[in-house]
C-alpha cells in the first residue's frame, strides 16, 4: 500500500468518531515470537482473561521487541476488561494510576501490567484536557481498534493473541518494523500536545532500537519541545531516569538534544552551557554519560544522582560564581548556589531527597577536592561519597573543564590510605566483605 494511502487512513482513524477496524492481521514466522522468550506470567494472565471471556493481547514493547530478536524489558498486556473486571480476575492484583489507571499484576518480583483498551477521545469526560492541548486523564474505555491508534507509535501498537497465535498490527505498522522506521501514529502536532512527553519516547526509542525517525515524525519537535515543562515535575524525573539509564544514555542525550528536548528541562544548565564557548561543561555531562554506559553494560551499579548532578553542574557553577561576584566566600557562594538551582529545578523535574541529598554531597566536595598544598585535608577520603565526587572531577578533568590533574593525587592518597590500613590491619570501615576490601585495594575502581 503506498505510503500516502497508509497516513489518509490513519489521519482518519485517528479523527473520527466512528470506530475503523484499523488493526489487520499480519503473517509471521512462528519462531519470531517464541512462547519460551515470553514471560510465563503474561502468557498465564493472557489465558485467565480469555477463559472469562475477554480480550486478552500482549502488546508494546514486549511484541516489537522479540519481532525484532530483542530481548524485551518487559510484557504488557491490553484487554478490554474494566480495571475492576481484571482486578476481579486475579487474587494478586491491583488497580494503579490516576490518570492512568491501569492493574498491576503481581507474580513475586514479576508486575505484569494489564491496561483496558482506550477509547477514542471524543465527546468523553472521562478524558480531561488542558487548553494546551494535553490529555490530563485518560480513561475513556474502547475497543481494540480505538486502542492501537491511541498508541504511541506504529511498532508499539503490535498486539499479540497467545492463545490463538495471531498477530495484529495498524497498516504499514510491520512495514515500518522492517524497514526501522520510528512513526507516530496520527497527527504528530496533535499526538505531542496530548502527551509531550511522547516527544522524548521519540528520541528513546529511534536510539534504542537503532530506528529512523520518520521525517513528519521529526519536524513538529522543536517547535513544541518547550511543552515539556508542562509536564508534572515527577513523571519527567523518570522519563529521564529512563533516557539516561538505557545503556545507551550518551547516543539518547545527543538525540534529545539535537531536538532541542534537554533545554525546556534543565534550562539553567542549558543556559549557562549557551555562554560557554569552550564546550567544556557539555563535554563533562558527555563524559559522564560515556562512563554511565560503560558501568551499564559492565553490570556496574548506577546512580541517579549522579547523573543529576552532571547535568545540573553549568547551572551550579553559574550561581556559584554569581553568588562569589557579590562578595560572599567560596563555600557560601556554592551552598547558595546549589540552595538556588536544586530549588528552582524542583518545578521542572522534581528530584527525590535520597537523590538530592548525595548530589549536594558531590558538587560540595568539588572544591575540596581541587585544593592544594597545605589547605588540602585528607578527611576527605573517610567522607561517605568521597568515590562518587572522586568520579565526578575525573569526569571534569577528562572534558577539560578542570584543568589540572587533581585526581592523580588523590587515587595516589587513596592507595596509600589503603596499604597503609592493610599493613597495619586497622579495619576499614567500608571494607566488611571480603568483596569490598578487594575492591577497595583496587584504587582505579572507585565505585559509586
Ligand atoms: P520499553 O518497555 O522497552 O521501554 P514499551 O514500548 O513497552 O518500551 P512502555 O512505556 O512499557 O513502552 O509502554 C507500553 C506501551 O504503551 C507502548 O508500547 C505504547 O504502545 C503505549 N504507550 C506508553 N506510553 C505511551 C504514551 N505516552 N502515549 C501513547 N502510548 C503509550
Ligand atoms: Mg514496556
Amino acid at each position: 500500500m503506498p505510503r500516502s494511502l497508509i497516513n489518509k487512513i490513519m489521519d482518519k482513524v485517528s479523527g473520527s468518531k466512528t470506530s475503523i477496524s484499523a488493526l489487520q492481521s499480519v503473517r509471521f514466522q512462528p519462531e519470531q515470537i517464541p512462547h519460551r522468550r515470553i514471560s510465563k506470567n503474561a502468557l498465564k494472565v493472557i489465558e485467565r482473561l480469555q477463559a472469562k471471556g475477554y480480550q486478552g493481547y500482549l502488546v508494546g514493547g514486549g511484541v516489537r521487541d522479540l519481532l525484532l530478536n530483542m530481548r524485551p524489558k518487559d510484557f504488557d498486556v491490553a484487554t478490554n476488561a474494566t480495571p475492576e473486571q481484571v482486578k476481579a480476575c486475579f487474587g494478586n492484583a491491583r488497580i494503579i494510576g490516576r490518570r492512568f489507571r491501569l492493574v498491576h499484576v503481581r507474580f513475586g518480583r514479576e508486575i505484569i501490567e494489564v491496561a483496558t483498551f482506550r477509547g477514542n477521545q471524543d465527546d468523553s469526560n472521562k478524558i480531561s484536557m488542558s487548553k494546551e492541548g494535553m490529555l490530563t486523564r485518560d480513561n475513556h474505555w474502547g475497543s481494540l481498534d480505538d486502542d492501537a491508534v491511541r498508541r504511541d507509535f506504529t511498532v508499539n501498537a503490535l498486539y499479540y493473541d497467545s492463545q490463538s497465535q495471531q498477530l495484529l498490527a495498524l497498516p504499514g505498522g510491520m512495514e515500518d518494523l522492517q524497514t526501522k522506521v520510528l512513526r507516530i501514529i496520527g497527527d504528530p502536532s496533535t499526538r505531542y500536545r496530548e502527551d509531550p512527553v511522547r516527544m522524548l519516547r521519540a528520541a528513546r526509542f529511534a536510539v534504542k532500537l537503532d530506528f529512523e525517525l520518520d521525517q513528519q515524525t521529526r519536524a513538529p519537535i522543536p517547535d513544541l519541545a518547550n511543552l515539556l515543562q508542562k509536564i508534572p515535575a515527577a513523571r519527567l524525573f523518570d522519563e529521564v531516569i529512563k533516557l539516561l539509564m538505557s545503556g545507551r544514555g550518551l547516543d539518547t542525550f545527543r538525540q534529545c538534544n539535537e531536538l532541542g528536548l534537554m533545554a525546556p528541562m534543565f534550562p539553567d544548565s542549558w543556559q549557562a552551557m549557551a555562554q560557554d564557548d569552550s564546550g567544556r561543561l557539555m563535554a563533562t555531562i558527555e563524559q559522564g554519560l560515556m562512563s554511565t554506559d560503560q558501568r551499564i553494560q559492565a553490570e556496574r551499579p548506577v546512580t541517579p544522582a549522579f547523573l543529576y548532578a552532571l547535568l545540573l553542574w553549568p547551572a551550579v557553577l553559574h550561581f556559584w560564581r554569581y553568588y562569589h561576584q557579590r562578595g560572599k566566600p567560596g563555600s557560601t557562594a556554592l551552598n547558595q548556589a546549589i540552595n538556588h538551582v536544586l530549588a528552582r529545578h524542583a518545578s521542572f523535574v522534581a528530584i527525590p531527597k535520597r537523590f538530592s541529598i548525595p548530589m549536594r554531597e558531590i558538587w560540595e566536595l568539588q572544591p575540596r577536592l581541587t585544593r592544594t598544598g597545605k589547605q588540602r585535608n585528607l578527611a576527605v577520603l573517610n567522607h561517605g561519597r568521597y568515590r562518587a565526587a572522586y568520579d565526578f572531577l575525573l569526569m571534569r578533568e577528562r572534558s577539560g573543564e578542570e584543568s589540572s590533574n587533581y585526581s592523580k593525587w588523590w587515587d595516589q592518597a587513596w592507595q596509600e590510605k589503603q596499604s597503609s590500613q592493610f599493613a597495619t590491619n586497622e579495619p576499614d570501615p567500608s571494607a566488611n566483605s571480603g568483596y569490598r576490601s578487594q575492591r577497595a585495594r583496587r584504587p582505579s575502581n572507585h565505585g559509586r
